[in-house]
């Protein structure tokens, strides 16, 4: 059972914020319409607007939404609206003028990546002793740990995940174009319950080979190894999962890169406890690949945290020395890339526990083969 978040839930996001900002040096966090806002506010505008919407978290106010005028009413609907004081801005007045008396004339801020450049010169121009860092970058960790609700809704996506999955291995692939597949994917996972479909990544055969290629016009033959990656969000919470399929029983090399990419991904998910760096998720895996002599073949990062977003901070990479936390949510994802001619790779998301990992994707990681 997901549990709606109330607005005490969205106060004590903002307030912790606050803390992370104040221990970060920074004066406040200014936060844009996008993923941030919505996880400290409930606030998801469905318009993509030009208009300024910022949220001012500083310790010298109580937590401030400025909207536009015409807006307000969506934004006081807002779950989280109880806990915010809203500020608002008439067409042809400078929203600008609104804001700056919140802030410190010199004062270094957090900005939300997503905040558009236009209001962060906006800013710039109305304060200029002002300064400004990317969220992601003075406060990766911001939304990265979960909490017990948080974790259900993301089990729930990924569980719906799972099931669109499973349905998919029932779909004709042979003489149908990625594209087909793709758009039967996208159906399955609004079917099983998401409200957004991010991607649905069908790379057949030489496709494969390329870890970010969507879906496109290939037609998929007989014999081809199918890379299936899909995912989006089911109540505000991301989901990310993949598996690849052979239409048709495997060649022997299929057969062995994916028992390999299986090995690697198993090692690195044993791998998971507290207190690991991230960086050593990605070690595992690489040196299982590497020793089964595919090292070069394995050219994208191992995983990415996931939340509101589908992607996010921190990354399971080599450089990144962030340690695991309990409620951390993240993928791993290993996989070999042979140019021209197939790709494998294995995803769940999996959550960081008081002793170890557990699996928020739980189908067989078996190589499935389809028709
Ligand atoms: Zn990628
Ligand atoms: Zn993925
Ligand atoms: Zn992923």
């Amino acid at each position: 059972m997901t549990v709606t978040f109330t607005a005490d839930d969205y106060a004590h996001r903002m307030r912790r914020t606050l803390e992370s900002a104040a221990s970060a040096g920074l004066a406040g966090v200014l936060v844009g319409i996008g993923p941030d806002l919505a996880w400290l506010t409930g606030y998801r505008p469905t318009a993509v607007t030009e208009r300024l919407t910022l949220l001012v978290l500083t310790p010298d106010q109580p937590p401030t939404l400025i909207v536009p005028a015409l807006e307000r009413p969506d934004a006081a609907a807002a779950p989280g609206a109880p806990a915010l004081t809203l500020l608002d801005w008439y067409d042809a007045s400078d929203p600008y003028r609104v804001v700056a008396p919140l802030l410190r004339p010199a004062g270094r801020y957090g900005i939300s990546d997503s905040t558009w450049a236009m209001h962060l010169i906006g800013l710039q121009e109305a304060l200029p002793g002002t300064t400004y860092h990317a969220l992601s970058v003075c406060l990766p960790m911001l939304r990265a740990v979960k909490d017990e609700h948080e974790l259900t809704r993301m089990a729930a996506a990924g569980a719906s995940a799972d099931a669109a999955y499973g349905e998919i291995l029932g779909a004709r692939f042979a003489g149908r174009r990625e594209t087909e597949v793709a758009a039967d994917l996208a159906a399955l996972l609004r079917k099983f319950g998401h409200e957004q479909v991010d991607f649905t990544v069908v790379g057949s055969g030489p496709n494969g080979a390329n870890p970010h290629h969507e879906a496109g016009d290939r037609v998929i033959e007989n014999g081809d190894a199918v890379v299936l990656d899909f995912g989006g969000l089911l109540d505000g919470y991301g989901s990310d999962t993949t598996r690849t399929v052979t239409v048709g029983e495997p060649g022997d090399e299929v057969r062995e890169v994916h028992a390999i990419v299986r090995r690697a991904q198993q090692a690195a998910f044993e791998a998971v406890r507290p207190g690991v760096p991230c960086e050593e998720i990605d070690w595992v895996a690489r040196q299982v690949i590497r020793d089964a002599g595919y090292g070069e073949f394995f050219i994208h990062r191992t995983g990415h945290g996931i939340g509101v977003t589908t992607h996010e901070p921190p990354y399971m990479v080599a450089g990144e020395k962030q340690p695991l936390v309990p409620g951390m949510c993240f993928s791993i994802e290993p996989g070999i890339y042979l140019p021209g001619r197939f790709g494998v790779r294995i995803e769940d998301i999996v959550t960081v526990t008081a002793d170890g990992g557990r699996r928020l994707n739980n189908t067989s990681r078996d190589l499935a083969v389809v028709a």
